[in-house]
């Protein structure tokens, strides 16, 4: 199988106003190597495989990755000038305490195994019920997030120096293990991927940064994926709601908090992998809705300006 990461967390332009978090915030962020990723706790750590090592292996047995690493269309290459090919599939590790690392099999590995397998080996095609779309989808946010996260690392060093695909903060993600269920700003969009089309025809542009109400500035988060048969989105936006364009036309399903009623992801139109992309934007206040509009889209993208924020966090580096 051909992973092929669609960076949305490009780097853009700074917004016209630099824009800096609470310093308290991000002083709680920058211990993060020392602590768990998920839950920050300064408990033992482990090595968590971010792509679940049942999965890889499952995936391995059926043969080498058929393609090279690509990053957004361009090949990586060795010191040698051929294209990086793995004989494997490449793990990406992350250090989370045994509690997180426990948790997240019983809830999140345990419930995708049976689903995410075989949909995974038999191109995304086949019927599963509401439930299992939500795992599928639970699994993806796991697995695209931890991916993101700027503690992750890849297996391979060269590989590690030249894709850059982390998030430029860490992503909240204590959801995971802390037993309070899937938060209302995080979803997982999924398409029927036809990697013989391309072209976009919405950009859903996702703020940097929120204002939110109370004061403080959250964060976003995007990573894309696709692979033969199926394109995946997780999208973490505090305070921002998403209103995708092919959910609401049928086209797309959204998994974690309105799956599919049971049903066969082949049986959605085919799509370019590329039909909706995410593009990373400035910072706007908390209710901001990223629907595609031209509205939205020039809001998230610029930002608001400094008087819209609050003098306080505005400031010019
Ligand atoms: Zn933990």
């Amino acid at each position: 199988m051909a992973w092929t990461l669609r960076l949305t967390s490009e780097r853009r332009q700074e917004p016209a106003i630099p824009l800096q978090s609470d310093g308290s915030v991000r002083s709680l962020w920058d211990m993060s190597t020392a602590v768990c990723a998920i839950c920050r706790s300064a408990a033992t750590r482990t090595r968590e495989h971010v792509w679940s090592n049942w999965f890889l292996q499952r995936m391995d047995r059926h043969g080498a990755p058929p393609l090279g690493w690509s990053l957004n269309g361009v090949p990586l290459l060795t010191r040698d000038r051929t294209q990086i090919k793995g004989s494997q599939r490449q793990r990406v590790m992350l250090g989370i305490c045994y509690a997180c690392n426990q948790s997240m099999n019983m809830t999140i590995e345990e419930p995708a195994k049976p689903v995410v397998g075989p949909l995974a080996l038999n191109g995304w095609r086949g019927e599963c019920t509401r439930e299992d779309w939500r795992a599928v989808g639970l699994w993806w946010a796991k697995v695209l997030l931890l991916v993101g996260h700027p503690d992750s690392t890849l297996e391979n060093p060269r590989l590690q120096k030249l894709v850059r695909w982390h998030f430029e903060s860490a992503p909240d993600v204590r959801w995971l293990t802390d037993g309070n269920g899937i938060p209302d700003h995080v979803s997982v969009f999924i398409h029927r991927a036809d990697f013989k089309k391309a072209g976009t025809r919405h950009e859903l542009v996702v703020p940097a940064h929120v204002f939110m109400d109370d004061g403080t500035i959250a964060d976003c988060h995007v990573l894309s994926l696709a692979t033969p048969g199926m394109a995946v989105t997780a999208v973490s936006s505090p305070g921002v709601t998403i209103e995708h364009p092919l959910v609401a036309s049928g086209h797309a399903w959204e998994l974690l908090h309105t799956p599919p009623a049971g049903g066969a992801l082949q049986r959605l139109r085919p799509l370019p992998r590329d039909v909706v992309r995410f593009v990373r934007g400035g910072g706007v206040p908390e209710g901001h809705i990223v629907d595609g509009s031209e509205m939205a889209r020039l809001t998230a993208l610029f930002g608001y300006e400094a008087s819209s924020a609050t003098e306080s966090t505005a400031q010019p580096q």
